[in-house]
């Protein structure tokens, strides 16, 4: 039964649900917050490599921030959001209570935090062991997550989205049908359609990924050549658009590209379960030092998407950074919209057998 459940909402092996004869192991980023320094050399490199149009270069007034979110045109979006004391020290307060509450880890038996005793002991390191700043930047480099179970691969009607052999979910562009389905489905609002003029795509060419094949055999991922033409007319107009991991780069055994890009390894990249890890012993050295804000997002299988691809780490609660707290896939109320169809249904039917029961006759 929990096999079942798993394949709608729990967690699961994605390529091999996907029926990949040759899986490949899962790769995801683990994007650490607390190293970010707002450069945005991600969002350039990931513009550059998969030619994705420009989408706006003024201020939005809100900080250092030029393009406001996630889109069809903003596959990584670096937010920065200001704090003074007061919401830092509120921060600091709802990780330790996250601590204390037991907050999901992926740590095995033998690497255990310290209990939550330990850490509210007089020689443990608390908040009082870092001062709070008067302000500070957060800053945060957001990408798709690239979902355990993906709600915009689920919705599409066209199979323009798959999954690809190392788990990530990929848009087929010359496969979309710019429905929009997808678009209303993802619970993190990553996967938008692209809007402008459209350019050189009309002329039939298509630029998108090709697959020839599995791991091993011979591959086709292009490269994709500039996004606009010299009258700045832009491809891709109206098809759903979003973050690929780079497929392409990814079939060459290569880093993507923002996480290549970033100079201060902010995003890091590589086997999931390694960069499960990783944000693990990441944040555990964090509390140690007495930065008790911080807290991972998507490392917890039993989430509402089965856990995420991409796993952050977060100074502040998800809100802050504009991420649901609690995100959650449309098939994992299945059963329970089901069942209770079932009861509505078997309640009509107990209803007409007494009507016909206690039907009186002439
Ligand atoms: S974050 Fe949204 S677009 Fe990305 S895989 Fe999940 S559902 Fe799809
Ligand atoms: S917009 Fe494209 S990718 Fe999205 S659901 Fe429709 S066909 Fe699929
Ligand atoms: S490249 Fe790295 S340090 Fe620069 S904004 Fe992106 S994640 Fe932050």
């Amino acid at each position: 039964m929990s096999f079942w459940r798993n394949q709608l909402a729990g967690p699961t092996n994605p390529a091999i649900d996907a029926a990949w004869e040759d899986p490949q192991p899962r790769k995801g980023f683990f994007t650490d917050t607390s190293i970010c320094i707002g450069c945005k050399a991600c969002e350039v490199a990931c513009k550059e490599w998969n030619g994705v149009p420009e989408d706006g270069l003024d201020l939005l007034g809100q900080s250092y921030d030029n393009t406001g979110a996630l889109g069809a045109s903003t596959w990584r979006h670096v937010a920065f959001v200001e704090q003074t004391s007061d919401r830092i020290e509120q921060a600091r307060e709802s990780g330790r209570r996250l601590v204390e509450l037991g907050m999901p880890t992926v740590r095995t038996a033998d690497e255990t935090l310290p209990s939550a005793t330990t850490r509210s002991d007089a020689a443990a390191p608390g908040p009082s062991d870092q001062g709070i700043p008067d302000v500070r930047w957060l800053m945060a480099s957001d990408v798709c997550k690239h979902c355990t179970h993906a709600a915009c691969l689920d919705v599409c009607p066209t199979g323009a989205l798959f999954r690809t052999e190392f788990s990530t979910v990929v848009v087929q562009d010359d496969v979309c049908n710019g429905c929009g389905y997808c678009v209303a489905a993802c619970p993190f609002g990553v996967i938008e359609r692209r809007s402008g003029h459209e350019g050189h795509e009309s002329s039939g060419q298509s630029h998108g990924i090709s697959i020839k094949g599995g791991a091993g055999s011979e591959r086709s991922h292009q490269n994709p050549p500039s996004y606009a033409a010299s009258n700045g007319e832009v491809k891709n107009v109206g098809i759903a658009q979003k973050c690929t991991l780079c497929y392409d780069r990814l079939g060459d055994g290569q880093t993507p590209a923002c996480a290549k890009a970033c100079p201060t390894t902010s995003i890091k990249f590589g086997d999931l379960d390694d960069m499960r890890a990783t944000a693990s012993e990441r944040v555990g050295q964090l509390h140690d030092l007495g930065y008790t804000e911080a807290r991972l997002y998507g490392a917890d299988e039993n989430d509402g998407v089965g856990g995420t691809g991409s796993v952050f780490l977060l100074l502040d609660e998800p809100e802050v950074y504009g991420l649901p707290p609690d995100p959650r896939v449309t098939t994992a109320d299945l059963p329970d919209m089901f069942r209770k169809a079932g009861y509505a249904g078997l309640a009509m039917l107990g209803m007409a057998a007494a009507a016909f029961a206690g039907r009186r006759h002439p």
